[in-house]
């Protein structure tokens, strides 16, 4: 039994129903850099203060890299100073899924576009930023477009 990544889980969420995008992992691989293939579908993590979109402060929206859906605004982005995009609240409810993440010895919340099951990081909670929700979605750049108006 290997890890669950969206590579393996295929074209269903953690409830049971199909994503509205569904690619083979051959469309996928077609359709992305092999760098955003390892994270958006092999659940990879970019290194630390690489990302492009860390630092980010101009006023947009973040969208799926694989399938474009919109996923955060900047106005939910603040300064975690962990080294990824953080943001303290999806656009919407239903804009991401959960998955309980064990692959890394303590249970983390793996956070995944609800659109076409990409990986996109992890969300943390009550670490005391001070923002409205006190959680902190932490996402890979790489995951993500980035449109300013
Ligand atoms: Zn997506």
């Amino acid at each position: 039994m290997g890890s669950s990544t969206p590579a393996r889980d295929g074209a269903q969420r953690p409830d049971g129903t199909n994503y509205e995008t569904v690619l083979s992992e051959d469309e996928w691989r077609e359709r992305l850099s092999p760098e955003e293939y390892r994270v958006l579908r092999e659940a990879g993590t970019e290194p630390a203060y690489q990302g492009e979109f860390t630092n980010e402060k101009r006023a947009g929206s973040y969208s799926c890299r694989a399938c474009g859906a919109e996923l955060f605004t900047s106005e939910t982005k603040f300064d975690s100073h962990c080294g990824w995009p953080s943001f303290y609240e999806p656009l919407a409810k239903d804009s991401v899924v959960y998955l309980e993440d064990k692959s890394m010895g303590s249970a983390r919340t793996e956070v995944r576009c609800a659109t076409c099951g990409g990986h996109l990081g992890h969300v943390f909670e009550g670490e005391g930023f001070g923002t409205p929700t006190d959680q902190r979605y932490c996402i890979n750049s790489i995951s993500v477009n980035f449109e300013s108006p």
